[in-house]
């Protein structure tokens, strides 16, 4: 996140913001809380992961070369953004709320065994909790021009910010996106790749694994805030 976007953060995206850095500073940990945590702690590895554990199923110089690219990642039923908390906080403040939807788009199991990543996503529990944002019908983002820009770039989801990169957690692996076909070679641990793995990592432990926690433990104090609505709880 660009230091930009926190200083026009609006009301709500700041109230999540702070729920989790009372989280990370343990003083949010109350009692009930506790148990809560426990339990999840059983099911996942909240571990921030170290990258060099972490394989990364694309050369290390591998870049993506969106300034010269020949397609258009913000099209398609199967590109359809699945928003973070933050990212619906945001957009609430914003008063964006018509843009996204808790209607999925449906996969067919064919579409599904064919792409892996895709079925991953729509059998994790973000996609069962989170919006997606609309298609218009040409099946482009709402957010796109006619122009092919992106007409909320400094405010893009957390998947956009991080496309063509997918973490998978169970293989411990960073994939590459198969529809992201236009890349740049960089040199081995140039600024460039170093700060894209960053990203990735950062975005990882930061929006993935807080969703997780603050939706599953922290649900009363989402509903104060009152963001539950735009989320299938
Ligand atoms: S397909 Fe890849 S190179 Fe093209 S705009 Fe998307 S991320 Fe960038
Ligand atoms: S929000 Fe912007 S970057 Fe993301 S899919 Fe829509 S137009 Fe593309």
């Amino acid at each position: 996140m660009s230091f930009s976007r926190v200083l026009q953060s609006g009301l709500m995206e700041r109230e999540v913001r702070s729920l989790w850095r009372q989280y990370e500073e343990r003083s949010l940990r109350k009692l009930r809380h506790g148990w809560r945590l426990w339990k999840l702690h059983r099911e996942f590895d909240f571990s921030p992961p170290n990258p060099t554990e972490w394989s990364f199923l694309f050369p290390d110089t591998q870049i993506p070369d969106c300034a010269n690219c020949g397609d258009n990642c913000c099209q398609g039923p199967h590109n359809t953004v699945l928003l973070r908390l933050v990212d619906v906080a945001l957009f609430v403040d914003r008063g964006w709320t018509d843009r996204f939807t808790l209607e999925k788009p449906i996969f067919s199991p064919e579409t599904l065994a064919q792409k892996p990543m895709l079925q991953a996503m729509v059998n994790s529990f973000h996609w069962r909790v989170f919006p997606v944002l609309k298609q218009k019908e040409d099946s482009t983002c709402t957010f796109l021009s006619s122009c092919g820009d992106c007409t909320i770039h400094q405010h893009r989801p957390w998947i956009c910010r991080v496309f063509p990169y997918t973490l998978e957690m169970e293989k411990k692996a960073v994939s590459w996106a198969p529809r992201c076909r236009w890349t740049v070679e960089g040199e081995v641990d140039s600024p460039v790749s170093k700060e894209l793995r960053h990203a990735v990592f950062h975005s990882f432990y930061t929006e993935k694994i807080c969703d997780m926690i603050l939706v599953q433990v922290y649900r009363e104090e989402l509903e104060a805030i009152g963001i539950t609505k735009w989320l299938n709880l």
